[in-house]
């Protein structure tokens, strides 16, 4: 296994610049977690963190600003497959962190995919632009003419990371993706004994030339005094102990200066057995499973990690006895650089001493180790896994003391009610995992510890195999959790874009509110072609002729009216197989209370409208991909008369391809003027191609 040659003086990078200490600085060793050579030295000692901020303020805001929100999606695509590329260079340095090569994947090749996830999500699920609209539209004049909505603008300031250890790419990747996406630039501050692997990720990401100048800058060494420049505009995103989170969160300018502050703590995560998951089910397979993992995986360094593993009580002998069979098999501690083992060290010898004296705590109160030792029986920071046995599963420490490394305590419950208390006694976790393959069981479960918990994984012999496992968060999902482990939730999916940005209730007349925003609101202005008698102009051309380049919001088509019989609803109904009583027997309809009598199907309703609108010939539009939020909201009887409007409600560009997407208001009337359907047809639309 090689190890790269190590850059000794872990620089930071502000105002576009490398700056390694100072001759005087006052310099911490960093020391490989097994050899406990020297491998870095840090130190933040007169870095312009002042200058930082305000160079992200400034420079990182315009040049962010120059591009739309898929411009920056797809920048981060790009970064991400130019760190692909250049992963085994973070490989090659993380070994000294005390991290396997199966750790090391968590972290970096999981801290590019939060790129590439994110990039992926901004550009499907969020507009071509720099406002984002939120929730629906409310009318609020008897008219019309004044609505209100909600819109989210990016914040104008800086977001501050500061990370712990344990995944020095990762936990930085998972919060800059979501920050450049908005928009906002980001200044990370990674923790020193493991700081020299994220400024080696820093160094790939600016010199790949992608981002933007003043997108990210690193401040390598301590933070202390780094919210002292931060004020209303700025965020701060805290991963760490709960000590220093509550101690951040004291800061005057979070308390009276309006800091938005973020964070995600430790956290004294279960695991329960469901009672049904007896030995020879596969349920109690993948709990024992699990815990090993957990107990193992990064050595048990993860925030996510299964601390408190709850089991009924008449089970207790036999899973101790199933955990310690599969660490002795499956477990091989040692150099994460040597051929054939499994878990490698803690960060550091000062680390491992925590985790010690954590044990030594759980012992006091009450604990009895059944696997492992709490003797140091291993050189530098490498420690056996440990597993402490609770008879009184009450006591306080164990729902309390948090040893970060490969330590878990088993504890029994005597029924589900038990068990949901036990759980919810952590104050407050980030994932619990729930193995049973009773869905009563795990109804009563998760309705019981969900609101105690940031993520609550149900293990079953359908998905023990596929699972992303107890310990992993995924990009598309929340992570964070109430209580003690941080009170946060900002991250995961299109959310944690959303939390980079203000979001501020928008109020004006249509016209006003579809300018602001590039969505087209009812009763904002239209250029209608069609029927003139419904508001369209024979001098228009039909919005389908117009490439995307042409088309503008608030084009659209007004349709004839189109009479609907008896016969029409009878042979729809004969063609398609839906012969609903609504459709087909006069009495039965109108004793139905939505009914006058017989009535068109919706769909028939919702088909001779794309039959109204279309303009069948080829040219720009190349297709229909699909309807959203279709309401039938006036039944059309025989005898009635159906025309619709059709209007270009959202233009989004795709960066990558030569279409882009066109949302069209639909609104079917009949003849009398009332609405009949409400929906959004979705097509795809050539950019350049007119006819
Ligand atoms: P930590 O001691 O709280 O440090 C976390 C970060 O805060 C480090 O970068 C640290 O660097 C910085 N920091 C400390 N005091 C600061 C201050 N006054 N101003 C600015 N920055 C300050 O935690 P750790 O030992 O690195 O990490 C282990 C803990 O983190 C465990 O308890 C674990 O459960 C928790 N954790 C939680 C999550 C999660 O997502 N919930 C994830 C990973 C870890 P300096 O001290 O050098 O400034």
């Amino acid at each position: 296994m090689t190890t790269a040659p190590l850059p000794l003086l872990v620089p930071s990078y502000v105002h576009d610049e490398w700056w390694p200490p100072s001759d005087d600085a006052e310099l911490a060793d960093v020391l490989d977690a097994c050899t406990g050579e020297v491998v870095a030295r840090t130190s933040s000692d007169g870095v312009d963190v002042a200058g930082a901020v305000d160079f992200a303020r400034t420079v990182g805001q315009r040049e962010l600003g120059r591009l739309t929100i898929h411009e920056r999606a797809l920048l981060l695509k790009q970064l991400a497959q130019y760190l692909m590329e250049r992963k085994d260079e973070l490989y090659a340095i993380s070994y000294a962190t005390g991290a396997t090569k199966a750790d090391s994947w968590v972290d970096i090749e999981g801290g590019i995919g939060v790129l590439f996830t994110m990039s992926s999500k901004g550009r499907r699920e969020l507009p071509n632009s720099q406002v984002v609209l939120d929730g629906p539209t409310e009318v609020m004049s008897k008219d019309g003419s004044f609505i209100g909505t909600h819109v989210y603008t990016r914040l104008p300031g800086v977001a501050v990371q500061i990370n712990a250890f344990n995944f020095p790419v990762w936990g930085m990747l998972e919060k800059f993706a979501p920050a450049f996406v908005a928009g906002v630039p980001t200044l990370v501050k990674p923790a020193p004994q493991t700081g020299y692997v994220a400024a080696e990720c820093v160094r790939l990401m600016t010199e790949s030339g992608l981002l933007p100048t003043g997108s990210i800058q690193l401040v390598s060494g301590h933070g202390h005094g780094l919210l002292d420049h931060l004020d209303y505009r700025d965020l701060v995103a805290f991963t760490g102990s709960a000590r220093t989170a509550n101690t951040l969160r004291q800061h005057p300018n979070v308390v009276h200066g309006g800091v938005r502050f973020a964070s995600e703590a430790d956290s004294l995560n279960a695991a329960i057995l469901g009672p049904d998951a007896v030995a020879g089910t596969p349920e109690r397979d993948a709990f024992v499973r699990s815990v090993v993992t957990e107990m193992t995986t990064k050595a048990g360094q993860k925030c996510t990690s299964i601390r408190r593993v709850l089991v009924p009580e008449n089970q207790i002998d036999e899973v101790i006895a199933a955990i310690a069979e599969r660490l002795e098999s499956r477990t091989v501690v040692g150099d994460p650089r040597d051929e054939g083992v499994t878990m490698g060290a803690l960060v550091s010898v000062e680390q491992k001493q925590a985790v010690h004296d954590a044990v030594q705590r759980l012992i006091d109160a009450g604990g009895e180790i059944v696997i492992g030792s709490a003797q140091d029986e291993r050189s530098g920071a490498l420690m056996d896994p440990v597993l402490l046995r609770f008879d009184d599963a009450d006591t306080e420490a164990v729902h309390t003391v948090e040893a970060f490394g490969p330590v878990a305590s088993i504890l029994p419950y005597r029924d589900l009610d038990d068990a949901i208390r036990l759980a919810a006694k952590g104050l407050g976790s980030l994932v619990a995992t729930v193995c049973t393959n009773d869905p009563e069981v795990a109804a009563t479960l998760v309705q019981g510890i969900g609101a105690h918990h940031g993520r609550v994984l149900v293990l079953n012999r359908d998905d023990a195999r596929t699972s992303t496992g107890h310990g992993s968060p995924m990009p598309q999902l929340i992570h964070g959790g109430p209580g003690r482990a941080g009170g946060s939730e900002e991250l995961g999916g299109v959310r944690s874009i959303k939390h980079h940005m203000q979001r501020t209730a928008l109020q004006g007349s249509p016209g006003m509110v579809t300018a602001v925003t590039g969505v087209w609101h009812t009763g904002a202005p239209q250029r209608l072609a069609g029927d003139p008698e419904f508001g369209g102009s024979p001098h228009e051309l039909h919005p389908f002729r117009k490439s995307l380049a042409e088309l503008r919001i608030g084009d659209g088509y007004a349709s004839p009216l189109r009479m609907v019989t008896l016969g029409d609803i009878e042979a729809f109904a004969h063609e398609t197989g839906d012969t609903f009583y609504a459709h087909m027997d006069e009495e039965a309809a109108a004793a139905n209370p939505f009914f006058p009598g017989r009535v068109a199907h919706g769909y028939l309703l919702v088909s001779w409208a794309a039959g109204l609108f279309v303009s069948p010939d080829p040219g720009p539009v190349l297709a229909n991909y699909g309807l959203e939020n279709l309401r039938f909201i006036t039944p059309v009887p025989a005898g009635d008369s159906i025309r619709v409007t059709l209007t270009a409600k959202r233009i989004t560009p795709r960066v990558t391809d030569e279409y882009g997407e066109v949302c069209w208001d639909a609104v079917i009337h009949n003849q009398h003027g009332e609405v009949v359907a409400t929906y959004d047809v979705l097509t795809l639309v050539d950019k350049e191609q007119s006819s």
